[in-house]
């Protein structure tokens, strides 16, 4: 098949050896968990518990508040002992069920039977996605059973499977693919029912050889027709949904468009391992694989972590750092958030915690912009990073605006290689926050 070449993109260090060797484990459970109701795009849920009440593992806690919501799971069985504000990756006052942990589990460590979805139908199936509280994993957090049934005016004729993971440090999703391949495909299965395509493209970054090598595998030994594993040059932002649709099919998603438009829905690898589990197994979405990374870790690996698990409580069991951090970042170092604290939990979209140490952080403060054109020439979404950079400066949102500032996808490309070392996606979310403001 023809690949297509995006504009722009940088190479930056991988920084991929300390965990992309290591399997998976399982985190110890914590003592009490902080169970964010908004841990997701759109409105957060409702609280359907009470203080002093007692909740199984899985049981919903949270119901879903409107369309673009999602439901919220106990991620571990015990008491509901507080339900109030935190701070969380979303809110600094984000509405949190507290559960001190305490009794039996009700579903881990059991033999599950699994459903059988020849009968099943799509909205049945849709259901299931839905009931299971599945956003997507890749970090956009986006309530999946919404983006699996696009509008009647849609028509849908590709799915595309994201497994670039393209942000250093993190393996995550390398892990998964290495070692679930044939889950995977059977999700790529379900997701392809419920949007009755009969083609799918699992996009995966070169340097993920042992993937794409598991990934052929389970196709042919599956006997799957219509799926197709693509191998992509490795180049960030390659998992950028524009970037990764324009790479496999050629097909440019407008300004200010949706994948829909174009007819394509895009799935991360880890989402379609949580449908599967949803749809297989009834299992609510409660955990998920996270990479805990940097040099300073002292057992960096991936994990798999119950949701309101605190930042603090993986770091301990991860056995702490060799020293003090310069920087926490909870995702990658070009995508991810910066933590000021390490009592944050661990919610839906988190697909890593990297720990910098000082020694790695840019203190230097910025420059002024000497017009060397590196910011332009790396954006994948042909802006101009440094005259909206520039504008936003001086406060002129009238000039920034005509620059389209709504269509940066905040990959941070161009702060990366401005050697004035100006913090262009940071202006650019600036005049995103006016604007948005004003409309
Ligand atoms: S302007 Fe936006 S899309 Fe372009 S490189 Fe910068 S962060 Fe990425
Ligand atoms: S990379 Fe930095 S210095 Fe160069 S044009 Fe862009 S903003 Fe200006």
């Amino acid at each position: 098949m023809m690949i297509h070449s995006f504009h722009g993109g940088i190479h930056p260090p991988e920084n991929k050896h300390f965990t992309n060797r290591i399997p998976f484990k399982y985190l110890s459970v914590p003592q009490k968990c902080y169970i964010p109701l908004q841990q997701h795009i759109g409105k957060p849920a409702t609280p359907i518990v009470e203080v002093g009440q007692f909740v199984e593992e899985g049981q919903l806690i949270g119901q879903a508040n409107g369309l673009i919501s999602a439901n919220v799971h106990a991620t571990v069985p015990g008491k509901v002992i507080e339900i109030a504000e935190y701070h969380t990756p979303y809110s600094e006052h984000g509405l949190c069920v507290v559960i001190e942990a305490e009794g039996s589990f009700s579903t881990s460590g059991k033999i599950r039977e699994k459903n059988d979805i020849t009968p099943m139908d799509k909205s049945t199936l849709l259901e299931k996605v839905k009931a299971a509280g599945i956003v997507g994993l890749g970090g956009a957090a986006f309530p999946t059973a919404v983006k699996l049934n696009p509008p009647a005016n849609r028509t849908i004729d590709t799915l595309i499977i994201n497994g670039s993971e393209c942000e250093p440090y993190l393996t995550v999703d390398d892990m998964l693919m290495q070692t679930h391949p044939e889950e995977i495909i059977e999700g790529i299965h379900i997701s392809m029912k419920i949007l009755g395509v009969s083609k799918a493209f699992i996009g995966v970054e070169k340097n993920k050889a042992l993937a794409i090598k598991a990934l052929q595998n389970a196709v042919t030994n599956t006997k799957s027709e219509g799926i197709s594993v693509v191998p992509l040059r490795t180049r960030y932002p390659q998992g950028a949904e524009k970037q990764l649709i324009y790479t496999i099919t050629g097909r440019e998603v407008p300004s200010g468009g949706l994948p829909m438009d174009v007819n394509v829905v895009v799935q991360n690898v880890g989402t379609i391992y949580a449908i599967r589990e949803a749809v297989l197994f009834d299992k609510p979405l409660i955990e998920r694989y996270i990479t805990v990374t940097g040099k300073i870790v002292k057992k960096p690996g991936n994990y798999k972590v119950r949701f309101g698990t605190r930042v603090i409580d993986i770091l301990e069991e991860c056995g702490g750092l060799t020293e003090n951090p310069g920087k926490i970042i909870m995702g990658g170092p070009m995508c991810g958030l910066a933590l000021n604290h390490m009592d944050i939990p661990i919610v839906k979209g988190t697909s890593g915690i990297l720990f910098l140490a000082k020694d790695e952080v840019e203190v230097n403060s910025f420059r002024a912009c000497i017009r060397c054109g590196r910011c332009v020439s790396v954006c994948p979404m042909n802006l101009l990073p440094c005259d909206l950079g520039n504008a936003v400066e001086k406060q002129r949102y009238d000039i920034a605006e005509k620059l389209h500032p709504f269509d940066c996808i905040m990959c941070g490309s161009c702060s990366y290689v401005c050697p004035s070392k100006r913090p262009l996606s940071h202006f650019i979310k600036v005049v995103q926050t006016v604007l948005s403001a004003k409309r």
